[in-house]
């Protein structure tokens, strides 16, 4: 194969280099290539190879061309060898690290060579090299692929072919012509657009192999209708010439104050233009829908797009259209659903905030943030700021739990992680802060419903999450689907103006959710996309995602409707946010090292570990961690070897999992140790339904019947050929997440049976529970040895749990949801108010009214005990304090997490919860060991906020308790004296 390369590069050369530079030589020209073919490490079919190298070259003289043609300067184009998973790129020059560019030495035209090599099937093609052009000036081009040296195997008959904007390969093509000669095939390209991708392909039309040296040779030919006109390049500098009148324009210097390039923006831009900037759309990069667009952004009319596609090159040429040829040059803002990580996987939110670790969102978010802002997108949806109350509402998972002082620090934690101190450095992006607000109150747990909550509960249940997100520098928020009351929230001037703004003085942007601004319309409160997009912006919503409703509003200001300065403060505030994450400096994305950037190897170390501290132990008689001396251990259950539930509902750029629970456990168990896998069941419930993009579900048509899946015997056979037996069960992920209500919190499909039918053997069972949500599993509780709630775990799902059942590491997680025992108590939560009659008012129906699990809860594999609380009087200028002494009293090491609850006995502002939690900590302790811990009893940890907003704290009786969850210790009493 060596030898073959060499030959055919050495004739290409042979042929290339006879061919003279132009006296009157263009700067030197680049071709970058993508850089993943220059990564070896890519996965490749064997024996497919890559040669890239450059040479000066003109086309054959002898092919008779348009003498009129400009031989072309290559920085025109940007080439790039697109099938990263089968190529390698053999560098011209093994020791440069730029290996993957090619220098042209100043000759009037290049050819590169490309060497490619597959063995194909039946009619199969290949991407020899996809290009599209890079100035704007150059709309017809030819290029001359030399295909002299098409190399086929026998029965192989293979032709260079063309392909547009990834559609299939043609020979003739509306704005292509082909032309063939011995050893040329010759492009002729025609009313090329800046935002066209073109690829010259080898096709394989009959069975067998074949290879192909390709030279590839571009030439731009004038077009008429651009004569004379002059593109300047808006690269300056240190700033961009974006609005291309070879001056700097005050918004064009960095060295400026946010602030005052807004201004000096804001004054060049006519009224559509900044409408523009208020309209978001949705683009897949390659829907049908995408050329539509072109015109409106080179109108400028587009600002922001939600992006669902992870290649940097397609995305930075729909930024190209705006930078380079709208009149203003402002850059999109690329903004895309990035909730537990990009291409590594964390838990999803409400595992990992069962850590009670804020720091470890940080960490994990500014992963996802490295990995999302290399790829293209620098505005994440995230985080969801929610409080997960009613389980039947499937968003819970994307919450930090249903307490507000742990949501808080958690979300604040990730606005960190994923701003950083500087949003605009290159492994950063803007966070969104959802759904604002009230979206977790929908009534009956019923996705996008209406929420009815009093002014009192908003203040102190729904909004602090917010407010400590927006204190932590949030930059944007999406205003929510539900209605508070009557009216919807993305028209909702009291949340979104008096309290958004003029209470809390949020400077960023507020996006509305999906089509929200049209779903007014539905709602019954507007009567059309003008009326809903004049209620939307005059209540505070800033950006209209998808609707295409706010052009509506320059009639609407004409009308006097809304104020234009309502509109320019919008307008503001947008520009604002794209300063601030430097996308007037750096528009693109760097389309080379993209890759390098994604899911590193401590990574998936730190997602390991946040698997480790989001699983809750919840019940353990002392089967685990497993016992070393085990032999048979069976796992069964649909989770056990799936490679997709674990990851989560909101999966980023990623869709299967390597390691399965199955592989981890094998490789974690003793050596001796045999580990049997049986399904068992299918997860999916009847009838099998399937979440389509959008978020529509659907049945699914391929799934099998529920019944004909459940295969009883296999798993019982396992079972009692086992020692133990894992169960790892739960709900499918589809039924998580948006649109995934919930009225019944059971296992789905036969899962219920396949336990019953594995405990009946009596072996001792360990329960894992995969779910987005809290389920009511009184079969699990009682009957399993042990039970791990495992939530939705990401990437590393297998890794961090089999950490945990081998004891490699001790449980440290807690619930940061409430465990109901029945569906007909919730919404249930353990910060609940005490009522006229405490112990009346109950279900008379059941024998227990409390949760199955309080929030908080959580067991590890050593015991601890709390001595009462004592209360260390203020003194000195120091704060009152609240103390115990906990000690050790099992046999490993472990972590505990104290909890301090406070209780304000009577409030005449309104009536507080009984509990509430104001601080917690992480306690190391050996066996045996003791240690003292305190909270501060400030005015911070016992106040609340009024209906006017304001912060209170009163003077009077507190009860206090540390404790290990909610609704466990004994309290005691405090007096809080000003
Ligand atoms: C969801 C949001 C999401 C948005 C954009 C909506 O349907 O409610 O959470 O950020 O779509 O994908």
């Amino acid at each position: 194969m060596k030898t073959n390369v060499l030959i055919l590069v050495s004739a290409l050369i042979a042929r290339t280099a006879a061919i003279a530079a132009t006296p009157d030589a263009p700067p030197p020209a680049v071709i970058s290539f993508e850089s993943q073919v220059t990564n070896p490490a890519g996965s490749q079919a064997p024996g497919d190879q890559y040669v890239f190298f450059g040479a000066n070259a003109k086309p054959d003289e002898q092919e008779g061309d348009n003498p009129a043609m400009n031989l072309v300067n290559l920085r025109d184009f940007s080439v790039s060898a697109p099938i990263p998973d089968r190529g390698r790129l053999i560098p011209a020059n093994p020791k440069s690290p730029e290996c993957a560019r090619v220098m042209a030495p100043g000759g009037a035209s290049v050819t590169t060579g490309i060497l490619w090599s597959h063995w194909g099937k039946d009619n199969d093609y290949a991407d020899l090299a996809t290009f599209r052009i890079v100035n704007p000036a150059v709309t017809s081009f030819a290029i001359w692929v030399l295909d002299s040296t098409l190399k086929l195997a026998s029965n192989c008959n293979a032709a260079v072919a063309f392909r547009v904007n990834g559609g299939a390969p043609v020979a003739a093509h509306p704005t292509v012509q082909t032309a063939s000669s011995n050893e040329f095939t010759k492009f002729t390209v025609t009313g090329a657009s800046i935002s066209d991708v073109f690829t010259v392909v080898v096709r394989n039309s009959s069975k067998g192999s074949f290879r192909s040296l390709a030279g590839l040779t571009f030439s731009v030919i004038p077009n008429p209708a651009m004569a004379g006109k002059k593109f300047p390049s808006i690269c300056q500098e240190g700033w961009n010439d974006l609005n291309k009148n070879g001056r700097k324009d005050g918004y064009e210097d960095p060295a400026q104050p946010v602030e005052k390039r807004v201004e000096n923006l804001l004054k060049q831009m006519t009224q559509e233009e900044k409408l523009g900037q208020l309209n978001q759309l949705v683009l897949g990069g390659e829907s049908e829908r995408d050329p539509d667009l072109f015109p409106l952004m080179r109108r400028g009319e587009v600002g922001s797009y939600i992006w669902g596609r992870g290649v940097p090159a397609i995305r930075n040429q729909f930024q190209r259209i705006a930078v380079q040829e709208s009149r203003l040059g402002i850059p999109i803002v690329f903004g895309m659903d990035i909730i537990h990580g990009a291409s590594t996987l964390f838990p999803a939110s409400l595992g990992l905030s069962c850590s009670f670790d804020p720091g470890l969102f940080e960490r994990a978010q500014t992963v996802a943030a490295r990995e999302t802002r290399a790829e293209g997108v620098e505005w994440v949806f995230a985080p969801m700021c929610d409080l997960a109350r009613d389980p039947r509402w499937g968003r819970v998972v994307e919450t930090c739990g249903e307490d507000p002082y742990l949501s808080s620090l958690c979300n604040a934690a990730q606005v960190k992680g994923f701003q950083g101190s500087n949003p605009a450095a290159p492994d950063r992006v803007a966070a969104c802060l959802k759904h604002y607000v009230g979206y977790s109150a929908v009534t009956g747990g019923r996705d996008y419903n209406d929420a009815e909550i009093t002014e009192w509960t908003l203040r102190n249940a729904h909004l602090p999450s917010f407010h400590a997100a927006v204190q932590a520098g949030a930059l944007t928020i999406m205003s929510s689907f539900n209605s508070i009351g009557e009216i919807p929230a993305v028209a909702d001037r009291h949340t979104l103006t008096e309290i958004l703004r003029d209470e809390w003085k949020f400077g960023g942007f507020v996006v509305s959710d999906w089509s929200a601004v049209e779903y007014l319309i539905e709602w019954g409160y507007a009567k059309d996309k003008a009326d809903a997009a004049r209620l939307a912006i005059n209540a505070g919503n800033d950006m209209d995602m998808r609707s295409e409703a706010y052009a509506n509003l320059a009639k609407e200001v004409r009308e006097g409707r809304v104020s234009q300065t309502t509109v320019d403060e919008a307008v503001r505030r947008v520009l604002r946010v794209k300063f601030q994450l430097g996308l007037f400096e750096r528009p693109y994305v760097d389309e080379l090292s993209y890759k390098s950037a994604q899911k590193q190897p401590q990574d998936l170390a730190l997602a390991r570990e946040c698997v480790t501290k989001s699983a809750v132990l919840l019940k353990n008689t002392g089967i685990l961690p497993l016992s070393q001396e085990l032999k048979k251990v069976a796992l069964i259950g649909p989770v056990g070897d799936d490679h997709r539930e674990i990851l989560g509902c909101w999966g980023g750029r990623c869709s299967w999992s390597e390691t399965t629970l199955a592989k981890a456990l094998k490789d974690a168990l003793p050596k001796d140790a045999t580990l049997t896998v049986v399904k068992g069941c299918s997860i999916n419930t009847t009838p099998s339904m399937k979440t389509l993009q959008d978020g529509r579900i659907v049945p699914d048509d391929n799934a099998l019947p529920i019944d004909v899946d459940l295969k009883l015997d296999d798993a019982v056979l396992a079972a009692k050929n086992s020692d133990v037996v894992i169960m790892a069960v739960g709900e499918p992920k589809g039924l998580t997440g948006e649109n995934g209500s919930r009225a019944f919190l059971t296992l789905t499909g036969r899962q219920q049976a396949l336990f019953d039918a594995v405990a009946a053997t009596g072996k001792p069972v360990v329960t894992l529970v995969f779910s987005g949500r809290p389920l009511t599993l009184p079969e699990v509780w009682d009957k399993s040895a042990a039970v791990f709630y495992a939530w939705q775990p990401g990437s590393e799902a297998g890794n961090g749990l089999a950490d945990l059942l081998v004891g490699k590491v001790a449980p440290s997680a807690r619930l940061s949801m409430s465990v109901p025992r029945n569906v007909g108590q919730v919404p249930l939560f353990y910060n609940h108010v005490n009522t006229g009659r405490p112990r009346s008012g109950q279900y008379r129906d059941m024998t227990s009214t409390d949760a199955k699990f309080w929030f908080g809860y959580g067991l590890t594999y050593t015991t601890f005990e709390y001595s009462a609380v004592r209360i260390v009087p203020a003194a000195n200028g120091k704060p009152a304090e609240a103390a115990v002494t906990i000690s050790n009293t099992g046999k490993r090491e472990g972590d505990e997490v104290p909890q301090l609850y406070i209780g304000q006995l009577v409030c005449h502002a309104g009536a507080r919860p009984r509990q509430e939690l104001r601080g917690f900590k992480h306690v190391k302790l050996q066996p045996g060991e003791k240690a003292a811990v305190s909270f501060p009893l400030t005015g911070e940890v016992l106040g609340y906020i009024d209906c006017a907003g304001n912060t209170r704290v009163d003077a009077g009786e507190y009860n206090i308790w540390i404790a290990p969850s909610a609704h466990q210790g004994t309290p005691m009493k405090f007096e809080f004296v000003r």
